[in-house]
């Protein structure tokens, strides 16, 4: 049975009417919970060390201080503890080959940045950590610009992105480096979408790499309030398969995804498409 990572305590925080609520991972937690596949593993806090490789001393002084401003992250009571946990559910799921299933999400967040309810960047947290060449998908809806900035010219990283345009961040318009950007328009469908991801896995450079990270979010969903490109819930069955068939060591880490009542069977459905329908190896 492979893993599912998830801590109660990424429940206890949360702002009324944000997206980003607690009740669209109980919800989904509930789901998974009831398919009787999964195993559950508890994480632990992400250590200073392993937040440094990724984020600047400043950075982690200034979350954990709730000394930043943005608009869309909240200043919440005892953030820094919420997204360390965060990163340590990254770091399980890299060491376990499982999924995060914890919040905040991350991948807005840069080496010193706070964005798009991002604190952390959890994904470059576990790959930092792993030492392992990566090749990084990020398939939630809005550009992983917080990734990007991270891994940008990085020899030992290979990132490809599929979101939705015009849309937040307002970036990843074009390939850079060894990031591969694919703006897509609202609604797109499944099967642009998935010839999409298609070609970006054969155009990106997988020359040494030792394993896959999946940045998941489900904000891609047809009916998804903040980045919908059209995908159904088995749109997430035959995603998971496409990237399955890259036979590489895979861990993937829960982005964004703002319809609580599909977002279970969007990640159930890609866990089976992902790991072969049983729960996996
Ligand atoms: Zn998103």
């Amino acid at each position: 049975m492979n893993a599912i990572v998830f801590h109660p305590r990424c429940l206890e925080y949360g702002a009324p009417g944000h997206p980003e609520s607690p009740e669209r991972l109980q919800r989904a937690l509930e789901f998974l919970r009831a398919q009787g596949v999964y195993r559950f593993r508890e994480p632990e806090p992400a250590s200073e060390e392993d937040l440094l490789r990724v984020h600047t001393p400043e950075h982690l002084e200034r979350v954990k201080n709730r000394e930043f401003y943005d608009p869309d992250s909240p200043r919440y009571e005892n953030i820094y503890e919420y997204a360390r946990l965060s990163a340590g559910g990254a770091l399980l799921a890299m060491r376990e080959r499982g999924f995060s299933l914890m919040r905040p999400p991350g991948h807005h967040a840069g080496p010193q940045r706070v964005a798009g309810f991002c604190y952390f960047n959890n994904l470059a947290v576990a790959v930092k950590a792993s030492g392992k060449k990566t090749l990084i998908v990020d398939i939630d809806g809005h550009h992983g610009d917080g990734t990007q900035a991270i891994f940008l010219g990085d020899p030992s990283v290979g990132f490809v992105s599929l979101h939705s345009f015009p849309n937040y961040p307002g970036t990843g318009l074009h390939h850079e480096q060894n990031c591969l950007n694919y703006p897509l328009p609202f609604r797109c469908g499944e099967e642009v979408y998935l010839r999409t991801l298609e070609q970006a896995l054969t155009a990106v450079d997988r020359e040494g790499i030792e394993q896959l990270a999946i940045s998941a979010g489900f904000d891609t969903y047809e009916r998804d309030p903040l980045a919908s490109l059209g995908l159904t819930t088995q749109s997430y069955r035959r995603l998971g398969q496409l990237l399955a068939e890259l036979e590489l060591p895979t861990f993937a880490v829960l982005e964004g995804g703002y319809d609580p009542e599909a977002l279970g069977p969007n990640i159930h459905a890609f866990l089976q498409g992902l790991w072969g329908g049983h729960g996996g190896t």
